[in-house]
């Protein structure tokens, strides 16, 4: 009997250092490298992810017909795929990365019902089921779970698997449908050489100042690789390989700390996705009970004007261009947005992290989730409430000049560095001499930031009063 095996492509859309192909490969006289199209991804998910998904499957099925195969594409639910696939073909299982939120889970305890499914550990570098405090509970702090991480053996380039250089062949008669048109999402071209082009690119220079450079939001000093974890163009083994490379082989302290930072940033990937697997209902609401009483308010307009970066805080309405634009805003940018939208307008983070889903090309839901509770004071590891970023220190900080501001918001380019940041300060004959109309070019401020402060204060006291 022909042993067909299923490789079932989900966030690993790569050939190299891929171990749920290698283990399908091992295994399988042919070989069915299937990626299902599922409603999930085609309607909910934000224009641009879709497109770099779209684009990213294209790619593969390039490198896949180099092998002597192609891509089995499948529309619909999972369930009916492979109950269709199982009734054309004697297909003896299925190979796939874990995925860890509970849409993920359901969905592939109903395929194990179909045929066997072997569920590799690989979407992170160290599964969250094996950092695990001495107890067996999981760690709900970033920092101890960092320490434990590290305390882990790290990768070196021997343990990542190089490409298949065959492949098994496809079942004879099998049908693909059509991958659906899509614009290739300009600002992250999601191919496997401009993953690794971007890999090498940022290990090979910027991740020598990240720490010093990554919170300042007109210098692009992060890698811009989160839509390449996000979708596995990159593996996050190989990725951490890398870094842990430029560890060993940087010549000064300094240097390593630098790099050890960047380190930290993919800990916290692991970390906010180990918290997904033990704390599903983290979708559902405060990871801390006592914040689910904050009274939010309902306020559609202040909903609608941070939505089209009509808030008049010069470096929100920038950051939220920035994520209009191009799908991608600086980490910097989606704390001091998630910050405005839940302490200064006191509207709920879910409000947030749904928009930022139907947005980010790397919307991730484990990542916005931890981003969102993060800002919003009610998750696992927190800022203390009453910590809360005014926009226009957070501006001057980390855009002291007011370029990423003009940027994305030109309509203030002729102000002076003070006025971009707080365009409502000037007098009316500054702004006549800089031929600025106040609150014509651009709005003025929907909300007084001290008076917000005091609002959000009581309200998150008077949730904590009532448990
Ligand atoms: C409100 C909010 C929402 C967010 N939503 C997402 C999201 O949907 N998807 C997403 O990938 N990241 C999210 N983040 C985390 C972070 O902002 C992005 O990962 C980062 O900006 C991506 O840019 P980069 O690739 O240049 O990151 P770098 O600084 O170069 O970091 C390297 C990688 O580490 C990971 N990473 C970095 N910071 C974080 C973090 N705080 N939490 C988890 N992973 C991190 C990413 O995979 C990133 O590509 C969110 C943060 C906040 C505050």
């Amino acid at each position: 009997m022909t042993d067909i095996s299923i490789w079932w492509i989900r966030r690993d859309i790569r050939l190299q250092d891929n171990h749920a192909l290698i283990s399908a490969v091992e295994n399988s006289d042919q070989l069915i490298p299937l990626f299902i199209l599922e409603p999930q991804l085609m309607v909910d998910a934000a224009p641009k992810r879709r497109a770099f998904l779209l684009q990213a499957l294209s790619d593969l099925d390039q490198q896949l017909q180099m092998l002597g195969t192609r891509l089995i594409l499948r529309q619909g639910p999972a369930r009916s795929a492979f109950e269709k696939l199982a009734g054309e073909f004697e297909i003896c299982r299925a190979f796939a990365y874990e995925d860890y939120s509970p849409f993920s889970r359901q969905r592939d305890q109903a395929i194990a019902q179909i045929l066997p499914l072997y569920l590799l550990r690989g979407i992170t570098y160290h599964p969250p089921q094996e950092i695990l405090k001495d107890d067996g509970n999981p760690y709900v702090v970033f920092t101890p779970y960092k320490n434990k991480w590290y305390s882990e053996p790290l990768p070196n380039p021997a343990d990542c698997l190089p490409d298949p250089k065959v492949l098994p062949p496809l079942p004879s008669g099998i049908t693909s449908q059509q991958l659906p048109d899509f614009v290739p999402a300009g600002d992250f071209p999601a191919t496997a050489d401009e993953a690794q082009a971007r890999l090498e690119s940022f290990i090979g220079g910027k991740i020598r100042h990240y720490q010093s450079r990554r919170n300042f939001l007109a210098q692009d000093g992060t890698s811009q690789l989160s839509p390449y974890l996000r979708f596995g163009l990159l593996s996050a083994r190989e990725v951490i390989t890398q870094a842990q490379m430029a560890y060993i082989q940087a010549n000064s302290t300094a240097a390593r700390s630098e790099i050890r930072t960047w380190m930290d940033e993919l800990v916290w990937r692991e970390f906010y996705t180990a918290i997904l697997h033990h704390f599903p209902n983290v979708l559902e609401g405060p990871f801390r009970p006592d914040y689910k009483n904050i009274p939010w308010r309902d306020a559609p307009d202040d909903l609608l004007a941070w939505q089209n970066d009509e808030t008049g805080y010069p470096i929100v309405d920038a950051c939220m261009r920035q994520l209009k634009h191009t799908g991608w805003m600086h980490n910097r940018g989606r704390m001091i947005a998630a910050s405005f939208l839940t302490k200064d307008l006191l509207t709920n983070w879910q409000a947030g992290e749904d928009w930022f889903m139907k947005n980010l090309v790397d919307g991730d839901p484990a990542a916005n989730n931890g981003g969102w509770q993060w800002s919003a004071g009610t998750g696992t590891d927190t800022a203390p409430y009453f910590r809360i970023f005014n926009p226009v220190t957070q501006g001057l900080k980390f855009d002291p000049d007011g370029d990423y501001i003009v940027r994305w918001v030109p309509e203030l380019q002729d102000l002076p560095p003070q006025y971009r940041h707080e365009p409502w300060k000037m007098s009316k004959e500054d702004a006549q001499g800089f031929g600025f109309t106040l609150g014509k070019q651009y709005p003025l401020p929907i909300v007084d930031h001290a008076f917000a402060r005091q609002r959000t204060l009581a309200a998150y006291k008077s949730a904590r009063g009532n448990p």
